[in-house]
Protein backbone atom coordinates (compact mmCIF):
# COMPACT_ATOMS: atom_id res chain seq x y z
CA UNK A 1 0.00 0.00 0.00
CA UNK A 2 1.74 4.01 -0.44
CA UNK A 3 1.66 5.96 1.86
CA UNK A 4 -1.24 8.40 0.90
CA UNK A 5 0.04 12.51 1.47
CA UNK A 6 -2.00 15.03 3.22
CA UNK A 7 -2.87 18.13 1.20
CA UNK A 8 -3.12 21.07 3.08
CA UNK A 9 -2.95 23.82 -0.05
CA UNK A 10 -2.28 24.18 -3.96
CA UNK A 11 1.43 23.29 -3.42
CA UNK A 12 1.91 22.21 0.29
CA UNK A 13 1.45 18.18 1.37
CA UNK A 14 2.74 16.49 4.49
CA UNK A 15 3.61 13.14 4.78
CA UNK A 16 1.54 12.80 7.91
CA UNK A 17 3.44 11.89 11.28
CA UNK A 18 2.36 8.37 12.64
CA UNK A 19 0.02 8.23 16.07
CA UNK A 20 1.76 5.85 17.84
CA UNK A 21 4.25 7.87 19.94
CA UNK A 22 6.62 4.24 19.98
CA UNK A 23 7.06 4.85 15.91
CA UNK A 24 8.80 8.65 16.48
CA UNK A 25 7.96 9.28 13.29
CA UNK A 26 6.46 13.30 12.85
CA UNK A 27 5.12 14.77 10.37
CA UNK A 28 7.35 16.05 6.93
CA UNK A 29 6.75 19.31 5.11
CA UNK A 30 6.33 18.97 1.49
CA UNK A 31 6.33 22.05 -0.35
CA UNK A 32 6.66 22.36 -4.45
CA UNK A 33 7.93 25.57 -5.77
CA UNK A 34 8.37 25.48 -9.83
CA UNK A 35 10.72 22.97 -10.28
CA UNK A 36 12.20 21.77 -6.82
CA UNK A 37 10.72 20.12 -4.09
CA UNK A 38 11.12 21.40 -0.33
CA UNK A 39 11.41 19.35 2.46
CA UNK A 40 9.99 20.79 6.62
CA UNK A 41 12.10 17.83 7.96
CA UNK A 42 13.79 15.16 6.67
CA UNK A 43 12.03 11.83 8.19
CA UNK A 44 13.10 10.06 10.89
CA UNK A 45 15.25 7.21 9.12
CA UNK A 46 16.32 6.40 5.56
CA UNK A 47 13.28 3.83 5.69
CA UNK A 48 10.88 6.36 6.61
CA UNK A 49 12.02 8.97 3.71
CA UNK A 50 12.23 6.36 0.66
CA UNK A 51 8.13 6.02 1.86
CA UNK A 52 8.19 9.76 1.51
CA UNK A 53 10.13 9.29 -1.77
CA UNK A 54 7.56 6.93 -2.98
CA UNK A 55 4.86 9.20 -1.98
CA UNK A 56 6.06 12.15 -3.93
CA UNK A 57 6.45 10.49 -6.97
CA UNK A 58 2.67 9.55 -7.02
CA UNK A 59 2.04 13.58 -7.10
CA UNK A 60 5.00 13.71 -9.79
CA UNK A 61 6.90 16.28 -7.31
CA UNK A 62 10.17 17.26 -8.98
CA UNK A 63 13.26 15.90 -6.59
CA UNK A 64 14.36 17.28 -3.65
CA UNK A 65 16.49 20.33 -3.78
CA UNK A 66 16.77 21.19 -0.17
CA UNK A 67 15.83 20.24 3.55
CA UNK A 68 14.68 22.60 6.45
CA UNK A 69 15.83 21.06 9.49
CA UNK A 70 12.76 22.97 12.46
CA UNK A 71 15.30 21.37 14.81
CA UNK A 72 18.31 19.01 15.59
CA UNK A 73 15.71 15.74 17.01
CA UNK A 74 16.84 12.39 15.35
CA UNK A 75 13.41 11.75 14.30
CA UNK A 76 13.16 15.06 12.31
CA UNK A 77 16.85 14.47 10.95
CA UNK A 78 17.95 10.82 10.23
CA UNK A 79 15.83 10.16 7.20
CA UNK A 80 17.34 13.11 5.21
CA UNK A 81 20.70 11.40 3.83
CA UNK A 82 18.19 9.32 0.98
CA UNK A 83 17.20 12.78 -0.52
CA UNK A 84 20.91 13.64 -1.62
CA UNK A 85 19.53 17.54 -1.10
CA UNK A 86 21.12 20.52 0.73
CA UNK A 87 20.33 21.17 4.10
CA UNK A 88 19.51 24.12 6.10
CA UNK A 89 18.85 25.10 10.29
CA UNK A 90 19.84 26.96 12.53
CA UNK A 91 23.25 27.63 13.72
CA UNK A 92 22.33 25.58 16.84
CA UNK A 93 21.22 22.95 14.90
CA UNK A 94 24.10 22.63 12.75
CA UNK A 95 26.60 22.38 16.30
CA UNK A 96 24.12 19.48 18.13
CA UNK A 97 24.15 17.69 14.71
CA UNK A 98 28.10 17.84 14.60
CA UNK A 99 28.11 16.07 18.25
CA UNK A 100 25.94 13.66 17.08
CA UNK A 101 27.94 12.24 13.64
CA UNK A 102 30.78 12.03 16.15
CA UNK A 103 29.00 9.04 18.15
CA UNK A 104 29.01 5.37 17.24
CA UNK A 105 25.64 5.09 15.90
CA UNK A 106 25.05 0.56 15.57
CA UNK A 107 22.51 -1.24 17.80
CA UNK A 108 25.06 -2.26 20.46
CA UNK A 109 25.54 1.30 20.81
CA UNK A 110 21.82 2.08 21.17
CA UNK A 111 21.79 -0.50 24.16
CA UNK A 112 25.00 0.89 25.98
CA UNK A 113 23.25 4.19 25.74
CA UNK A 114 20.19 2.54 27.31
CA UNK A 115 22.63 1.51 30.76
CA UNK A 116 23.92 4.58 30.46
CA UNK A 117 20.91 6.25 31.12
CA UNK A 118 17.86 4.37 31.07
CA UNK A 119 15.56 7.37 31.47
CA UNK A 120 15.83 7.75 27.50
CA UNK A 121 15.22 3.90 27.07
CA UNK A 122 12.22 4.69 25.27
CA UNK A 123 13.22 7.44 22.75
CA UNK A 124 16.17 5.08 22.41
CA UNK A 125 13.91 2.20 21.48
CA UNK A 126 12.28 3.96 18.93
CA UNK A 127 15.42 5.15 17.60
CA UNK A 128 16.25 1.39 17.36
CA UNK A 129 12.95 0.30 16.04
CA UNK A 130 13.15 3.61 13.27
CA UNK A 131 17.01 2.43 12.17
CA UNK A 132 16.23 -1.20 11.04
CA UNK A 133 20.07 -0.96 9.60
CA UNK A 134 23.00 1.48 10.99
CA UNK A 135 25.07 0.52 8.44
CA UNK A 136 26.28 3.29 5.78
CA UNK A 137 24.02 5.44 7.64
CA UNK A 138 25.27 9.01 7.79
CA UNK A 139 24.13 12.35 9.20
CA UNK A 140 23.40 15.28 7.05
CA UNK A 141 24.57 18.57 9.02
CA UNK A 142 22.95 22.11 7.54
CA UNK A 143 25.09 23.40 4.91
CA UNK A 144 23.36 26.70 5.37
CA UNK A 145 22.84 28.19 8.36
CA UNK A 146 21.63 31.38 10.42
CA UNK A 147 21.01 33.06 13.48
CA UNK A 148 17.94 34.82 13.63
CA UNK A 149 16.49 35.23 10.29
CA UNK A 150 16.65 33.68 6.55
CA UNK A 151 14.71 34.83 3.92
CA UNK A 152 14.81 32.16 0.81
CA UNK A 153 13.43 32.53 -2.30
CA UNK A 154 12.52 29.41 -4.62
CA UNK A 155 11.14 29.57 -7.62
CA UNK A 156 7.66 30.80 -7.28
CA UNK A 157 7.54 30.50 -2.90
CA UNK A 158 9.68 32.72 -0.21
CA UNK A 159 10.61 30.65 2.79
CA UNK A 160 10.76 32.99 5.82
CA UNK A 161 12.77 31.04 8.50
CA UNK A 162 12.83 32.28 12.03
CA UNK A 163 14.57 31.41 15.26
CA UNK A 164 12.15 30.47 18.31
CA UNK A 165 14.39 28.63 20.41
CA UNK A 166 12.27 27.57 23.11
CA UNK A 167 12.76 24.52 26.16
CA UNK A 168 11.85 21.70 23.86
CA UNK A 169 15.12 22.29 21.72
CA UNK A 170 17.06 25.67 21.58
CA UNK A 171 17.50 25.37 18.29
CA UNK A 172 13.83 25.48 17.42
CA UNK A 173 12.79 27.50 14.11
CA UNK A 174 9.81 28.75 12.69
CA UNK A 175 9.05 28.20 9.04
CA UNK A 176 6.57 30.68 7.22
CA UNK A 177 5.68 30.52 3.67
CA UNK A 178 3.24 33.30 2.93
CA UNK A 179 2.42 32.31 -0.69
CA UNK A 180 0.99 29.23 0.74
CA UNK A 181 -0.41 31.09 4.06
CA UNK A 182 1.21 28.05 5.90
CA UNK A 183 3.88 27.89 8.74
CA UNK A 184 5.97 24.85 9.91
CA UNK A 185 6.62 24.92 13.73
CA UNK A 186 8.06 21.37 14.27
CA UNK A 187 8.40 20.98 17.96
CA UNK A 188 9.00 24.72 19.22
CA UNK A 189 6.32 24.82 21.73
CA UNK A 190 6.58 21.37 23.11
CA UNK A 191 7.70 20.45 26.53
CA UNK A 192 11.75 19.37 27.00
CA UNK A 193 11.71 15.80 25.67
CA UNK A 194 10.21 13.67 27.80
CA UNK A 195 13.37 12.45 30.14
CA UNK A 196 14.10 15.76 30.84
CA UNK A 197 10.57 17.21 31.34
CA UNK A 198 9.26 18.17 34.87
CA UNK A 199 6.12 17.56 36.21
CA UNK A 200 5.03 21.10 35.91
CA UNK A 201 6.10 21.38 31.79
CA UNK A 202 3.53 22.00 29.59
CA UNK A 203 3.05 23.51 26.36
CA UNK A 204 4.93 27.29 25.97
CA UNK A 205 1.98 29.34 24.95
CA UNK A 206 3.10 32.89 25.07
CA UNK A 207 5.56 30.93 21.98
CA UNK A 208 2.56 29.76 20.49
CA UNK A 209 0.74 32.91 20.26
CA UNK A 210 4.08 34.78 19.30
CA UNK A 211 3.67 32.50 15.79
CA UNK A 212 -0.52 33.96 15.22
CA UNK A 213 -0.93 35.84 12.56
CA UNK A 214 -3.47 36.56 10.23
CA UNK A 215 -1.45 36.07 7.22
CA UNK A 216 -1.29 31.88 8.55
CA UNK A 217 -4.27 29.63 7.41
CA UNK A 218 -2.69 26.36 8.35
CA UNK A 219 -0.22 25.69 11.38
CA UNK A 220 1.75 22.07 11.21
CA UNK A 221 3.59 21.21 14.01
CA UNK A 222 6.02 17.86 14.10
CA UNK A 223 3.72 15.49 15.87
CA UNK A 224 -0.01 16.74 16.04
CA UNK A 225 -2.71 16.61 12.95
CA UNK A 226 -2.54 20.09 10.87
CA UNK A 227 -4.46 22.68 12.60
CA UNK A 228 -6.67 26.13 11.23
CA UNK A 229 -5.48 29.19 12.70
CA UNK A 230 -8.78 29.31 14.74
CA UNK A 231 -7.65 25.96 16.24
CA UNK A 232 -3.95 26.97 16.67
CA UNK A 233 -5.69 30.29 18.52
CA UNK A 234 -7.67 28.69 20.93
CA UNK A 235 -4.71 26.23 21.56
CA UNK A 236 -2.52 29.38 22.57
CA UNK A 237 -4.79 30.74 24.98
CA UNK A 238 -5.40 27.39 27.16
CA UNK A 239 -7.67 25.52 25.36
CA UNK A 240 -6.26 22.24 24.67
CA UNK A 241 -8.31 20.80 21.17
CA UNK A 242 -9.32 16.97 21.17
CA UNK A 243 -7.11 16.19 18.86
CA UNK A 244 -4.19 17.04 20.30
CA UNK A 245 -1.83 15.23 22.81
CA UNK A 246 1.18 16.19 24.83
CA UNK A 247 4.42 15.35 23.28
ZN1 LIG B 1 11.71 17.28 18.91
Amino acid sequence: MTDTLVQITDNVWIFPRDEDPARAQPNVGIVVAGHKTVLIDGGNSPRHARRIMIALDDIEAPAVSHIIYTHSHWDHVFGAMVFGATALGHELCRKQLGEMVAKPWSHSYIQEEIQRSPAREAGLRAMSRAMEDWRNFRIVQPEVVFSRHLTLHMDSMTFELDHVGGLHSPDSIAVRIPEARVMFIGDSYYPPASYLRHAEDTYNFALMRSLLSEDIDHYIDGHNPPMTRDTFSRFASGTLPDEIELH
